[in-house]
């Protein structure tokens, strides 16, 4: 999924608990769960991930790098401001506990990214997990973007009726 919902999806479960701990395990797991889901979060190019894994340190020096990069800050802006706009109405919301969990949402993101620049094997076992569950389900029903975004949008408003509405 976009970056954009994996924070308001860990931020909301976060925001159920002032447990950090709790609140990292909720952030991590929520990340794997909800990618099995048909998704659309294809707005990187496709040359981002073969230039990345080109470690000649040249490719940030490049206008194409910050432009990816620009995209992927411009989804982590939507996330938390939308994020923002839900949690406003909560109260007793522990904002470490939110942002521990944001932290831990996007992490296997992160990592992805991380293990295409350095290989690092340390770090195999979440792409291993990452492809496996996006191979699980969501790669078999490869969704546009419209569609995509609107699956990605009634998971958020699902997560948030279970945790707050009921
Ligand atoms: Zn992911």
């Amino acid at each position: 999924m976009i970056l954009a919902s994996h924070i308001i999806v860990s931020g909301l479960l976060g925001a159920t608990t002032h447990n950090y701990f709790l609140a990292a395990v909720f952030g991590f797991v929520s990340h794997y769960i909800i990618d099995v889901i048909p998704h659309w979060d294809s707005y990187l190019s496709p040359e981002f991930k073969i230039r990345a894994e080109i470690k000649d340190g040249s490719f940030i020096k490049e206008k194409f790098f910050w432009k990816e990069i620009s995209k992927i800050a411009i989804d982590i802006l939507v996330g938390l401001i939308l994020l923002f706009i839900f949690l406003k109405n909560l109260n007793f919301v522990s904002i470490i506990a939110v942002f521990i969990s944001i932290f831990f949402g996007v992490l296997p993101d992160a990592l992805q990214f991380l293990y295409w620049i350095t290989k690092w094997q340390s770090i195999k076992w979440n792409i291993d997990l990452h492809d496996f569950i996006h191979n699980s389900i969501h790669k078999k029903i490869e969704q546009g973007f419209w569609p995509g975004m609107a699956i990605q949008i009634a998971t958020i408003g699902i997560v948030f009726l279970i945790l707050y509405k009921f």
